[in-house]
């Protein structure tokens, strides 16, 4: 990936420097016009940090933060709101592990139905070649594939339209994304899919309306033809019961100990060294991009990662399966592996596969933003709204 033409260098300079440039845009500009998909290279209404937050190489906290020194906290309401969607759901899923289990389980199923029915995969296809004859849906298809982004706005319509247009599982939709979005998320992304399906709010899905993609394009797709008319929720099991968030062994070494710092896709950062005191003897990188899907994730987004955890820790060492961590641990004499708290996803299933067969201990930290925040998903957004400004006042004062 070429740091210099790519909307989305892979270091953690250029996600600073692109806070610092929106924080001071997050304000009317941001409320009035987020909604508009003005296409690749022209999304200057929203912040495109996603895939810097994905990885953690900034935090919500560390978003909210530039954005509140700059203006009044009334006035970046609703891009704070939106920052904090991406905490609630992920603190929905961490307490409800079980509806992405189900998601692997389906995916499974499907990926066999695809192999097996060709009218099945004839359609599946078309859909991930952005050749199925609507316009925007198929442009979308592209974009995605060729930038690794897709707007907020495209993502809804682009979802609503594979569901309800295309009558294709919303499962595939899901991993399509999953292994092309250099943001893609295990509890942003199937979630946001269930609501589009109908299934996370039950009853209210959302339709793609070709009056509503007109507008909210600048008129790039006029006149689009052949959309569904009606969205009737997808059936699906009622969620699980909430659960509360794992357990986490904390760090309890010897002074003496070769310490092993085990990053992944899901946190770069460093914050917890600090709180731990400890100088790791050796620092690995986990991808599990692979893992999170049956077929072949994009290699722009492994290229992503990789090179942002080479930026972020010069002298890392890339492991690109979790068969990886045995071997670097032997390599590097280590005692004890410490890594950043693996929510629900590819890199917790790694750790957990790999604690079954290597007795290394492993201790995780979770950051305390993610211990607070989490829990207080306990049923809709506009429930977990109400903590925010304690939130705010706790974690970006
Ligand atoms: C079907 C579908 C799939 C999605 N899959 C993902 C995914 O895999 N990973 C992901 O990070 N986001 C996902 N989103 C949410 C949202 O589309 C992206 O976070 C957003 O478009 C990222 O662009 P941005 O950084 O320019 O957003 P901005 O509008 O600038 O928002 C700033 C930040 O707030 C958070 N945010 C904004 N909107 C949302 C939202 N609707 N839900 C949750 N967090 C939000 C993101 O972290 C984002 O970077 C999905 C949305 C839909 C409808």
């Amino acid at each position: 990936m070429n740091d210099t033409s790519s909307p989305f260098p892979p270091n953690a300079a250029a996600a600073h420097a692109r806070l610092a440039e929106f924080a001071l845009h997050a304000g009317a500009d941001y409320a009035k016009k987020r909604n508009f998909d003005l296409g690749a290279g022209a999304h200057r209404h929203v912040s495109t940090l996603s895939p810097y937050l994905r990885m953690k190489v900034l935090d919500e906290a560390d978003v909210c933060r530039a954005v509140l020194s700059r203006m009044d906290p009334r006035d970046a309401d609703k891009f704070i709101a939106e920052v904090w969607w991406r905490t609630y759901w992920k603190g929905w899923m961490e307490q409800r592990p079980a509806v992405w289990a189900a998601y692997r389980d389906d995916l499974t199923r499907l990926h066999n139905e695809v192999q097996t029915q060709s009218g099945l995969r004839a359609r599946w296809e078309a859909a991930c070649l952005g050749q199925t004859g609507i316009k925007p849906f198929d442009h979308w298809a592209q974009e995605l594939v060729q930038t690794g982004y897709l707007h907020n706005h495209a993502r809804m319509w682009f979802a609503s339209i594979w569901i309800f247009t295309l009558e294709l599982p919303w499962q595939l939709g899901a991993d399509f994304f999953l292994r092309h979005l250099l943001d893609g998320d295990a509890a942003v992304n199937t979630l946001s899919w269930r609501w589009v399906a109908g299934i996370q709010t039950r009853g209210k899905t959302y339709l793609a309306d070709a009056g509503n993609i007109a507008k909210f394009t600048d008129g790039r797709f006029v006149g689009t033809q052949g959309l569904a008319q009606n969205a009737a929720p997808v059936s699906a099991p009622p969620p699980p019961e909430r659960q509360p968030l794992p357990e986490i062994t904390p760090y309890a070494g010897a002074p003496a100990d070769r310490v092993g710092l085990l990053l992944h896709s899901d946190d770069l950062g460093a914050p917890f060294l600090e709180r731990i005191g400890v100088t790791p003897a050796s620092v690995a990188f986990l991808d599990c991009t692979a893992a999170q899907s049956p077929w072949q994730s994009a290699p722009m987004v492994v290229e992503f990662r990789t090179a942002l955890a080479r930026d972020v820790w010069p002298h890392v060492q890339i492991l690109d399966t979790e068969d990886g961590i045995h071997s670097w641990v032997e390599e590097q004499g280590l005692d004890h592996i410490v890594a950043p708290h693996a929510p629900v996803g590819s890199a917790r299933s790694a750790l957990r596969r790999h604690r079954k067969t290597d007795k290394t201990p492993v201790s995780e930290v979770r950051r305390e933003i993610d211990s607070a925040a989490w829990p207080l998903a306990t049923a809709g957004f506009f429930k977990f709204r109400k903590h925010i400004p304690d939130l705010l006042d706790r974690f970006a004062g």
